[in-house]
């Protein structure tokens, strides 16, 4: 890889942090209780815990990704990045830049 490629990957981290940030940063559906039965009906009441439920899902997997792009950053800041920690062999660019949080190569993900 070289180092222009590796800038571009940490253009890409850095903008897909901030991307999630921002996400985060919205309303917590975890500070804002269900309404009551008796304000929105049985139905909708179910209907909006599992919207609640995803959202919190969906939160959870963002969080993830974060954690993962914030290793990815640390390596490249620290010059370890982009070897498979299996093999030990380079990550091909074309999967980095599709995927710039991967820490095996394409043959040891399979
Ligand atoms: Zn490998």
């Amino acid at each position: 890889m070289t180092p222009e490629q590796l800038v571009r990957i940490r253009l890409k981290v850095e903008k897909r942090i901030a991307e999630i940030d921002v996400f985060l940063a919205e309303d917590d559906p975890e500070s804002k209780p269900v309404a009551p039965d008796v304000a929105i009906g049985r139905l909708s009441r179910l209907e909006s815990m599992q919207s609640q439920q995803m959202s919190l899902a969906q939160r959870r997997r963002q969080r993830e990704e974060k954690e993962r792009l914030e290793n990815a950053l640390e390596r490249i800041n620290g010059g370890a990045y982009g070897n498979c920690a299996y093999c030990l062999s380079p990550i091909s660019y074309e999967r980095l830049e599709a995927m710039p949080d991967a820490v095996v190569c394409v043959s040891c993900a399979r």
